[in-house]
């Protein structure tokens, strides 16, 4: 078995950062160049704002928040601006942390008027003594704290809602990214390893277009979309959520590795093609591990993607290779 605790001095400047903008039906077909360039242009941004921070020593959870933030301030992604619409016409966004170093983990589901939910998830961890908020109850909380908030316009597109007209009276939801109806994945996320040994992921998603009473999918859950836990890994989410809600995706690959003894990669195939697509579910993973390794593995055409390095390696992509 590898043993994943042991972290050598050689390690002690050792960085990685990994995010995501979500899997999807993403083909150089159904992308114009303009679009492409946009996409790249926004995942490099956050990508830098999480690098900046961890070149300079700072925590893994704030590289990870301030990389989802970035890309929740774009409206590329279905995060914060941008969010997908809900049944009602409303958007309802679901956010989750973990700081690996301590296991500490803050989520919230349902929220409408905070401008960056991945940051209430936050407080929750750090300043609340709960890990799960939702709706009205997230919302009085976050009106507690120094958060910016924001009108429900705010977080609307002329994209987001054409996507709900098309199928609001089918009875279906959707997920985002793709022009097939049936597989888009939007959701953003960011996993880091610092130059202190901690781990932290982060997740952000306005959900499935069309969605109703109150459904949550996996973003918002600790275990199932987000994941990280120090010596181990640290692991972000995208995919049709009740499939990583039933599978338990994220805990699952640290599982493998933890008790089973699967390297990273190995993990992430397992639940990935294994538990998941078993199921009938697709998406991807973006993960990193104890000693620096990455991972990010997709089983639909493609996954916005991105990742630094304190090697210097870096790369931003979109299709499969
Ligand atoms: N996992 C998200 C959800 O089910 C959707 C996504 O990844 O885009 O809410």
């Amino acid at each position: 078995m590898r043993c994943l605790y042991i972290r050598k001095d050689s390690m002690k400047d050792t960085y990685a950062l990994v995010i995501h903008g979500g899997a999807g039906t993403i083909t150089r077909k159904s992308m114009s160049s303009e679009k492409e360039a946009a996409y790249r242009t926004a995942l490099n941004t956050a990508l830098t704002a999480g690098e900046q921070l961890l070149k300079k020593g700072a925590k893994a959870i704030d590289a990870a928040e301030a990389a989802v933030r970035v890309m929740e301030d774009s409206d590329l992604f279905n995060a914060g601006k941008g969010a997908v619409f809900t049944h009602d016409g409303t958007h309802e966004m679901d956010a989750s942390v973990m700081d690996g170093n301590g296991r500490r983990a803050g989520a919230v589901a349902g929220i409408t008027s905070v401008k960056n939910p991945v940051c209430l998830a936050r407080a929750v961890m750090e300043q609340s003594e709960h890990v799960f908020l939702i709706g009205k109850g997230a919302e009085e909380y976050a009106r507690t704290l120094d958060l910016e908030h924001a009108a429900p316009e705010y977080f609307s597109t002329e994209f987001r809602k054409a996507q709900l007209m098309r199928i609001r009276d089918t009875g279906r939801t959707q997920l985002d990214h793709t022009e097939e109806d049936h597989k888009k994945y939007g959701t953003v996320g960011a996993v880091a390893l610092d130059t202190s040994g901690n781990l932290a992921a982060a997740t952000s998603t306005g959900g499935i277009t069309n969605k109703r009473f109150g459904r949550v999918g996996d973003t918002a859950v600790i275990g199932s979309g987000t994941y990280a836990e120090n010596g181990v890994c640290a692991v972000s989410s995208t995919g049709w959520g009740e499939y990583y809600l039933r599978a338990v995706a994220a805990y699952d690959i640290a599982a493998l590795m933890k008790y089973g003894g699967r390297s990273l990669d190995e993990a992430c195939a397992e639940v990935l093609n294994g538990h998941i697509a078993e199921m009938g579910g697709d998406g991807g993973f973006i993960a990193v591990d104890s000693l620096g390794c990455i991972a990010m593995p997709f089983n639909t055409e493609g996954m916005y993607r991105g990742y630094a390095k304190s090697t210097g390696e870096r790369e931003i992509a979109v299709y499969r290779k």
